[in-house]
C-alpha cells in the first residue's frame, strides 16, 4: 500500500521516465566520448571516502515527502555511496553555447541524476548529485565539486526560492571527506579543498543545450523525442496524442526566460554564465556558478572572472542575452516546425516579454503602477534614478529599502535625503555636492510622481517592502560562511550556515537580531576573491 508520510529515503516513490522514455547510450562503460543518438548515459556515482551530512533543507524534504531524520542511509544516498534498488542513475547529454560560441558537446560532467522521487500530490522531481565523480561527459574534468561553490550553490538556490524567484532547489549539503585539487585563479597555484555533494531537486534539469545537442548533430529523431518527452511531462497543453505544438512550447519557454530574468534583475542577481547550458527549458534559475548579487549599483558588473574582458553576462546585459539564448533554442526546434516564421514569432515573444515586465518590475520597486499618462515622465525617472545610483555607488538592495521609509508628504531638504541614503553609499565621493542635488532632484521627482499615482506613505511602502529584499545571499556572507563551517580543528560546524539559510527565508521581512545579514558590503570584502570577483574554477 502507498504511504506519503514523510518517511526514510528507501520507501519513497521513485520512478525513472528519463531513462525509461528515452534513447540512451548503449555503452555502459563509464570513460569520456561522444555520444550521440542518445539523450543519457547510465552512470553511477563513485564512493567517497567518508561523508558527512552538512545540511538538509527540511522543506525541500517535504515537498518529496522525505523525513528529515538523518540516518546512515539517507548519508549515503545523498553522498552517492549507495544506489537504491529503483534508481537508475544517468548524466544527461547536451551541448551548448558557451560566451557566444558553440561548444559541442558538453553533458552532465559531474552531475549525475539518482532517480526521479513523486510525492502525493503526483509531482515528480528529480534528485540529482552534483560533485558525484566522472562520467562519460566529465571531459578533462574530476567529476567533482569543491564545499566552497557547493554551500554557495546550496544556499543561494533556497534563497532564490524564498525570493520568490523560479529555481532548482537544494535537499542537502554533503562533505565528501575528500580533497578536491583545484586552481582559484587559473595562476599555476593549484590547492586542495574539501569536497562536497549537493543533491539538486527540480522537476527537470532540461537545458536549452539538450536540444540543441541533437540540432546540432541533424538528429531530429532524437530531437523530435526529446521534445515529444517534454511537452508530455512538463507542457501537457501543448500537445495531443503524439501531436506537439512545438511553436506554442518554444513562445511559452521564451515568456517564462523573460520573466525570470526580469526577476534576476529586480534582486540584482547576475548569473555570471549565461550560456545555453545553463539555461532552463523550465525557466528556473539553474547551474549556479560565479554569480553575484549587485552591491554598488552597476549595470556594467560581472561577476565572473572569466568574463571580466567582454562583460557579456554584465548586470545589465542579462534581458539581452535571454534574448540570444531563445534564439539558439528557436534555430535548434526549427526542423520540428513546418514554417520558420512560427518559430520567429515565438522567439520575438521573448522580447515584447521582456520589455513591458522590466519597466513594470522597476515601477513596481518604486511602489508605482504602470500608468499610460506617465510613460515619458517614467522613462526620465528611471534613467535618472539608473544614473545617480551608479555615481554614487548606492547598494542596490538598500536603497530600495530606505526608499520605501522615506515620508514623502513634505518635500525633502538636501540634509534629509542625504540622512536618508548616506549608508548606502560605497564612495565617499558620493558626498559631492553635485551628487548630492542629483539625487535630491531625482526625490523631488519621485514625489511628483506618487503623488500623481495617489499612494500613501504607509501603502507605498507596504508594497515595496514586498518586491525589494533586504536580505540577499551578498557573496561576502556566504564567503563568510564557508570559512567558519571548517573550523581550525578540521571539524565542521553547522551552525552558521543553519543560520544563514533562516534569515533568508523570510527576504523581504525585517528580522530583529539579524542586522548583520543585512549591511552593506564591508570595505574588506571589496576586492577579495570570493566576495566580488568568483572564477569558474568550483
Ligand atoms: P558549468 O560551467 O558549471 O556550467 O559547466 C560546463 C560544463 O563543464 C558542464 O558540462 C559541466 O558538467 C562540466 N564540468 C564543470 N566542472 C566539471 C568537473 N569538475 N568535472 C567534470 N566536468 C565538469
Ligand atoms: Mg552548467
Amino acid at each position: 500500500m502507498q504511504t506519503w508520510k514523510n518517511q526514510g529515503i528507501e520507501a519513497l516513490h521513485f520512478q525513472n521516465r528519463f531513462v525509461a522514455e528515452l534513447p540512451g547510450d548503449p555503452i555502459a562503460e563509464n570513460r569520456c566520448r561522444q555520444v550521440s543518438k542518445a539523450c543519457y548515459s547510465h552512470t553511477t556515482p563513485t564512493a567517497v571516502c567518508s561523508p558527512t551530512l552538512l545540511a538538509l533543507v527540511p522543506e525541500v524534504a517535504e515537498l518529496i515527502n522525505l523525513s528529515t531524520s538523518e540516518t546512515p542511509v539517507l548519508t549515503e544516498v545523498l553522498s552517492g555511496n549507495r544506489v537504491l534498488t529503483p534508481m537508475t542513475p544517468y548524466a544527461a547529454c547536451y551541448g551548448g553555447h558557451q560566451f557566444g560560441n558553440w561548444a559541442g558537446q558538453l553533458g552532465d560532467g559531474r552531475a549525475i541524476t539518482l532517480a526521479e522521487v513523486v510525492n502525493e500530490h503526483d509531482e515528480s522531481f528529480e534528485l540529482q548529485l552534483k560533485g558525484a565523480g566522472v562520467t562519460p561527459y566529465s571531459r578533462r574534468g574530476d567529476g567533482r565539486a569543491v564545499l566552497r561553490s557547493s554551500l554557495r550553490e546550496f544556499v543561494s538556490s533556497e534563497a532564490m526560492h524564498h525570493l520568490g524567484i523560479p529555481t532548482t532547489r537544494a535537499l542537502s549539503l554533503v562533505a565528501t571527506g575528500e580533497r578536491v585539487e583545484r586552481d582559484l585563479f587559473y595562476d599555476g597555484n593549484a590547492k586542495l579543498e574539501p569536497g562536497a555533494i549537493v543533491c539538486r531537486v527540480a522537476q527537470s534539469f532540461l537545458r536549452f543545450g539538450s536540444y540543441e545537442i541533437h540540432a546540432a548533430r541533424g538528429d531530429v529523431d532524437t530531437l523530435r523525442k526529446l521534445t515529444t518527452f517534454t511537452l508530455r511531462h512538463f507542457f501537457p497543453k501543448f500537445i495531443d496524442g503524439d501531436i506537439c505544438d512545438v511553436p506554442a512550447f518554444l513562445e511559452e519557454v521564451s515568456r517564462r526566460t523573460a520573466r525570470l530574468v526580469v526577476e534576476w534583475m529586480r534582486v540584482g542577481f547576475v548569473h555570471g554564465v549565461m550560456n545555453t547550458d545553463n539555461m532552463s527549458i523550465l525557466g528556473l534559475t539553474i547551474d549556479y556558478g560565479p554569480f553575484g548579487w549587485v552591491e554598488d549599483f552597476d549595470l556594467n558588473f560581472t561577476p565572473n572572472t572569466t568574463d571580466a574582458s567582454g562583460r557579456r553576462y554584465r548586470f545589465g546585459n542579462q534581458p539581452s542575452i535571454g534574448y540570444w539564448n531563445i534564439a539558439q533554442l528557436g534555430r535548434a526546434l526549427a526542423p520540428l516546425v513546418d514554417d520558420v516564421a512560427q518559430v520567429e514569432r515565438a522567439v520575438d515573444r521573448y522580447k515584447r516579454e521582456v520589455e513591458t515586465a522590466y519597466v513594470q518590475m522597476l515601477l513596481g520597486k518604486l511602489g508605482l503602477t504602470r500608468r499610460d499618462d506617465c510613460v515619458d515622465d517614467d522613462e526620465t525617472l528611471l534613467g535618472g534614478l539608473f544614473s545617480f545610483l551608479t555615481t554614487c555607488q548606492s547598494d542596490m538592495t538598500l536603497f530600495f529599502r530606505h526608499l520605501a521609509n522615506c515620508q514623502l508628504s513634505e518635500p525633502l531638504s538636501c540634509d534629509e535625503v542625504l540622512a536618508t541614503f548616506n549608508e548606502t553609499f560605497y564612495d565617499s565621493g558620493a558626498s559631492s555636492t553635485k551628487n548630492h542635488s542629483e539625487l535630491q532632484a531625482w526625490v523631488s521627482h519621485y514625489r511628483e510622481r506618487v503623488r500623481i499615482e495617489n499612494v500613501s506613505d504607509l501603502e507605498r511602502k507596504a508594497r515595496m517592502d514586498k518586491v525589494n529584499p533586504l536580505y540577499v545571499p551578498r557573496n561576502y556572507l556566504i564567503h563568510q560562511v564557508i570559512e567558519k563551517t571548517v573550523t581550525a580543528e578540521g571539524a565542521w560546524d553547522r551552525a552558521p550556515l543553519a543560520e544563514l539559510l533562516e534569515v533568508l527565508r523570510r527576504p523581504y521581512d525585517v528580522q530583529p537580531g539579524k542586522e548583520a545579514f543585512a549591511a552593506k558590503r564591508p570595505e574588506w570584502a571589496r576586492h577579495k576573491a570570493g566576495c566580488s570577483m568568483l572564477s569558474c574554477s568550483s
